[in-house]
């Protein structure tokens, strides 16, 4: 009895004492174009912003449950879709039957239902999350324990409030050039959210377009500057205005472009232009764009066509002291970086 009540007791103690110390990490999953976004909190709750594509081997649902396990998860505690396209919700009803999922948050209902495919994808997105299931406004907070989560956009709306340190008039949205609509609408109700842990800040806007990035950014920049940005929309020109981009002026870009889908020319130019960025890494080479504007191989985290592509991650660790590491798990290459 009193071995069993010892063992507990330091159980406890080493459970409480790494809490505090341990690190905040962010998983890149490539899914060929698709996005899926693994964080655990150093709380060791997770969230999983987005699910990525449906094929008929299961790859993505497969790859998502693959870094889960790799990051000793048991459970999903929160999924947070973006919005409803094929790309960042198709391989949610594989992924539920390999882990659990305890709560849903998006934007809302879908934009798109006169869309035979995305009717029957929101209809079982709506089933599957019943009763576990927020539905984000711009301001609200979300609760993952350890780090501190802001909506910035949800349904086509900017957070109203300013972020603490941010403000300052965005002299760049002078020469903002309105684009023309966008054909796929669901991308403008893109989730969102900065993401907050010690001095370290992360920034994912899902798929949301040029002419909404603008509402948080324009005429003041609410948002503030970050450290990490995973671009938008998989790096396609459609999103990633320079207005938006300068403003934030990431450090550390993360591209999850798929062989042929994003990564495109004019976005590397707006992040290599922006002030204070030290590096590019990308989920996977695009090959539709020349290799010397692609980033540095060691930076890539897979090289092949989707045929023969292994799915390798991308990993960014953040220590509570601020300092960031991200890890090609191709290679292992590895470079840190200090937060601002
Ligand atoms: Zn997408
Ligand atoms: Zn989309």
């Amino acid at each position: 009895m009193r071995t069993k009540w010892l063992l507990s007791f330091c159980l406890l103690s080493a459970g409480a004492l790494s809490a505090a110390s341990r690190n905040l990490e962010i998983y890149w999953i490539d899914a060929e174009g698709g996005a899926a976004t693994l964080i655990v909190s150093p709380s060791g709750q997770s969230m999983l912003v987005d699910t990525a594509n449906r094929t008929s081997d299961d790859r993505d649902a497969r790859r998502i449950f693959a870094a889960a396990e790799k990051a000793g998860l048991k459970q999903i505690d929160i999924l947070l879709t973006t919005h409803y396209h094929g790309d960042h919700m198709g391989a949610m009803p594989a992924l539920v039957k390999l882990i659990p999922i305890k709560m849903y948050m998006d934007h809302g209902p879908s934009i798109e239902l006169s869309r035979p495919n995305v009717a029957a994808a929101y209809k079982a997105y709506e089933e599957q999350t019943a009763g576990h299931r927020k539905v984000l406004k711009p301001g609200d907070r979300i609760p993952l324990k350890g780090v501190e989560i802001t909506t910035l956009m949800s349904a086509g709306e900017a957070i109203a409030q300013t972020m603490k340190g941010a403000g300052a008039k965005n002299l760049a949205c002078a020469d903002f050039k309105e684009h023309n609509g966008e054909p796929d609408p669901d991308n403008d109700m893109s989730v969102g959210f900065l993401l907050k842990f010690g001095k370290f800040k992360f920034i994912d806007m899902g798929d949301l377009t040029w002419n909404f990035e603008k509402k948080a950014v324009c005429p003041e920049n609410r948002i503030g500057t970050v450290d990490v940005y995973q671009t938008t929309h998989h790096g396609l020109d459609r999103s990633n205005s320079p207005q938006f981009v300068w403003a934030i002026q990431p450090k550390v870009a993360v591209m999850n472009n798929g062989p042929r889908k994003g990564g495109q020319p004019s976005v590397f130019e707006t992040l290599r232009k922006s002030p204070g960025l030290e590096d590019i890494w990308q989920g996977h080479l695009a090959l539709l764009t020349p290799k010397e504007i692609n980033t540095g191989e060691q930076m890539i985290a897979n090289l092949e066509p989707t045929a023969e592509c292994k799915g390798n991650l991308l990993k960014l660790s953040v220590a509570p002291d601020g300092k960031y590491t991200m890890t090609n798990l191709r290679t292992g290459f590895s470079k840190s970086y200090q937060s601002k």
